[in-house]
């Protein structure tokens, strides 16, 4: 069997019962393939012996027989605490100290033997260990005789969720021990030779239970291979298929689109340019557009999806664009409405918070075809909403949306193009491999007259320079954001909120001026009333969280201050320092970051003073965090690897990449004996589902 058709419930392994049962689903794994790819995220090396004072001397687990000499007790009552008194075989005493274990006062009486491992120190003048564990010894093994092999090397597991790493280890050793024979080989023979990688099922016990540290490489180093090439499988076969002609062939009228230019105040840059003419290529195309426009934010794709929009609005059809927040949503039916309406196009918003009356209508002239170009949120791909001829999805800031919900938007229309906006760059190697078939855009650079944004780094202690910085352009007439990590205070972190300094900003240091405060417990009337305000200069500063992230385009604001610039990621970072510099006005960024920064953070905010690029800070921010926080990756449900990491395996996945072009391109069909097993596999148990991988 392929490891995907291990479907048996881990409830059915020896010596897993409800308890631990209900534990694993907590973790998400319910089958015996999910146990056996919950994958160590380290080991404990058991197998050399180490004695209690060697232990403590070294700062290193002690590991080694011990033998009980004495009990006593700490505290009194329900407080008590039992210590163990020990000596291994070299005489050498210590004391285990029992916290919340006084339970082990039956099992370790005095006299009995064990195998100890556990971390020790010097403390009160005696050697003390708090974290340990203690094993049978080896039978027949007699107190006196030469310390015999211990432990082996054993799996540290990531999560555990209220199992002990000695239950999740019982549970992948039954799981290895009833089902690991059955394991079929997933990759080609000849290709296992040649790179000398693991048969699967040694890699499997290997990388659970290894016998040498040695082999839990090999064992990682095989799965990860084996990861990699799966995933390049999929996706180089799909993006390989011929696409089904969904539609004839044809060409749009231009009219409206010319007038549309005609009126506009400025010329397009020449990356706009170049991607509005491969969406038109797209559009026009039989086989519906699936691309992808990314640029960083203020680089005009809006503008671009709205050029791309006029002409299959003039052809008859219908256009509807989805953003992730109604902040969002709203100002794309401002800017929708300030310049498509001019040339004639119907517009119309819908958002969860259009209700009843309005709401009927609205639906009632989408069905019937006047309204050429709707705009909202989630709320459209609800059942009720019908269009009469949708043509175009525009999705904007699409990582925050599942493919599940896109696909709910397109099944409205008869096979529409589609449209993906982002300003969170995918850096290359995620989109070499994540998105089949998706194609991809790029504006990188800005309209002209753009100037690149200053960014300051600025300790707490010196904040005051930057108030009074902040201050000297709010009097110039200019305008400025604060933002913080939180919304209000919190006990248990010393951070500086919103609500607070929103309060010590407009009376301490602000007085002159007004403020106003926006963060993602307000109801949606109270955050638009305050951002439009700020939009239209009644607000000088606008005092926020995150939400201001995306969604927020005011011309004025020339400062952004960020507090806690530390506790943000760097994708959040460039998103809100986007937030300025959004005019020809010279505009400002400060970092404001509290100290005791470890190296990592001195390193990311140093990117982000010297970095205007954001296809370079995505790089970085994966680079450094790793994928698993890359945005877009995690919430969009792509990629769900199991042990490869895109980061710090990217040389695995070119290199896999590699051979399975090759692979391929001799044998499309996957029909040489070697590589029937692939084929198999891919009808049998694909070990990536389609739907996960773009689209
Ligand atoms: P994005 O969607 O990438 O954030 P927008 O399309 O919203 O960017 O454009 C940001 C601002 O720049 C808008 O006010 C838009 O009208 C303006 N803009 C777009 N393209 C140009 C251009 N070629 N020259 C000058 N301004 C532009
Ligand atoms: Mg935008």
């Amino acid at each position: 069997m392929f490891l995907g058709e291990l479907t048996h419930p881990v409830s059915r392994l020896k010596g897993i019962g409800p308890a631990s049962t209900t534990a694993l689903a907590n973790l998400g794994i319910t089958t015996v393939a999910q146990l056996l790819t919950h994958y160590p995220r380290d080991y404990e090396n058991r197998s050399q012996a180490v004695g209690l004072a060697q232990a403590a001397r070294e700062h290193r687990p002690a590991n080694t027989i011990i033998r009980v000499t004495n009990h006593s007790w700490i505290g009194h009552g329900f407080k008590k605490t039992l210590k163990i008194h020990i000596e291994d075989v070299s005489g050498q005493p210590a004391v285990l100290v029992c916290f919340n274990r006084n339970f082990l006062e039956q099992k370790f009486k005095p006299g009995t033997l064990a195998v100890l491992f556990g971390t020790l120190e010097v403390k009160f003048q005696e050697i003390q260990g708090t974290a340990f564990d203690l094993e049978p010894v080896p039978e027949g093994w007699e107190w006196g005789q030469p310390v015999p092999e211990l432990g082996g090397i054993l799996p540290i597991y990531p999560a555990t969720a209220g199992l002990t790493q000695g239950n999740l280890r019982k549970a992948v050793a039954a799981a290895l021990k009833d089902y690991a024979h059955s394991i079929e080989e997933e990759l080609p023979a000849g290709l296992l030779r040649r790179q000398a990688f693991l048969p699967l099922v040694q890699a499997f016990q290997q990388i659970h239970f290894p016998q040498t540290m040695t082999l839990a490489a090999r064992a990682r180093e095989t799965l990860v291979y084996k990861e990699f090439f799966h995933l390049q499988l999929v996706v180089l076969r799909r993006s390989a298929a011929p696409k089904a002609e969904a539609r004839p062939a044809r060409s749009f009228p231009q009219e409206v689109r010319r007038e549309f230019l005609a009126r506009l105040p400025f010329a397009l840059t020449p990356d706009q340019e170049q991607v509005l003419k491969e969406i038109e290529a797209d559009v026009e195309s039989p086989v519906p557009m699936a691309r992808l426009v990314q640029g960083d934010v203020g680089s005009g794709k809006t503008l671009v999806a709205f050029l791309a929009a006029i002409p299959l609005i003039q052809a008859g059809f219908q256009v509807a664009l989805m953003a992730p927040t109604e902040l969002l949503a709203l100002q794309h039916a401002e800017n929708a409405a300030k310049l498509l309406d001019p040339v004639g196009i119907r517009i119309a918003f819908l958002s969860g918070n259009i209700k009843a009356a309005g709401r009927g209508l609205l639906l009632d002239q989408l069905a019937e075809g006047k309204i050429d170009f709707v705009v909202g949120t989630h709320a459209l791909f609800s059942q009720d909403v019908r269009f009469k001829a949708l043509r175009l999805v525009i999705i904007d800031e699409q990582h925050r949306f599942g493919v599940a919900q896109r696909q709910a938007l397109m099944q409205k229309g008869e096979m529409p193009d589609l449209l993906l906006m982002s300003a969170t760059p995918i850096p290359r190697t995620l989109a070499l491999t994540a998105f089949g078939d998706l194609k991809v855009s790029t504006i990188k650079t800005m309209p002209a007259g753009r100037k690149p944004i200053v960014t300051h780094l600025a300790k707490l202690e010196n904040q005051k320079k930057v108030y009074d910085f902040v201050r000297a352009e709010l009097a110039a007439g200019r305008q400025a954001y604060f933002v913080y990590p939180l919304i209000e205070a919190s006990e248990a972190l010393d951070l500086r909120d919103a609500i607070s300094m929103f309060d010590h900003l407009q009376t301490e240091v602000y007085p002159e001026f007004r403020l106003g405060l926006i963060h993602g417990r307000l109801d949606e009337g109270a955050k638009r009333q305050t951002m439009e305000e700020f939009a239209h200069g009644r607000l000088h500063i606008l005092v926020a969280t995150s939400v201001v992230e995306v969604g927020v385009d005011v011309a004025n604001a020339t400062c952004i201050v960020i507090e806690h610039a530390e506790r943000f990621g760097l994708s959040a970072l460039h998103q809100l320092r986007g937030r300025v510099g959004r005019s020809d006005l010279q505009s400002y960024c400060f970092l404001v970051f509290s100290g005791g920064l470890t190296e990592v953070g001195k390193e990311r905010l140093l990117i982000m003073k010297d970095t205007s690029d954001g296809f370079q800070i995505a790089e970085a921010d994966l680079r450094i965090r790793g994928p698993g926080d890359f945005t877009g990756v995690r919430q969009s449900g792509y990629l769900k690897l199991s042990i490869a990491d895109f980061a710090g395996d990217a040389g695995v996945l070119v290199e896999a990449r590699a051979e399975v072009q090759t692979l391929l391109a001799r044998d499309p069909g996957l029909l040489e004996p070697d590589n029937q097993v692939l084929r198999r596999l891919l009808e049998k148990a694909p070990p990536f589902n389609d739907d996960l991988i773009a689209q």
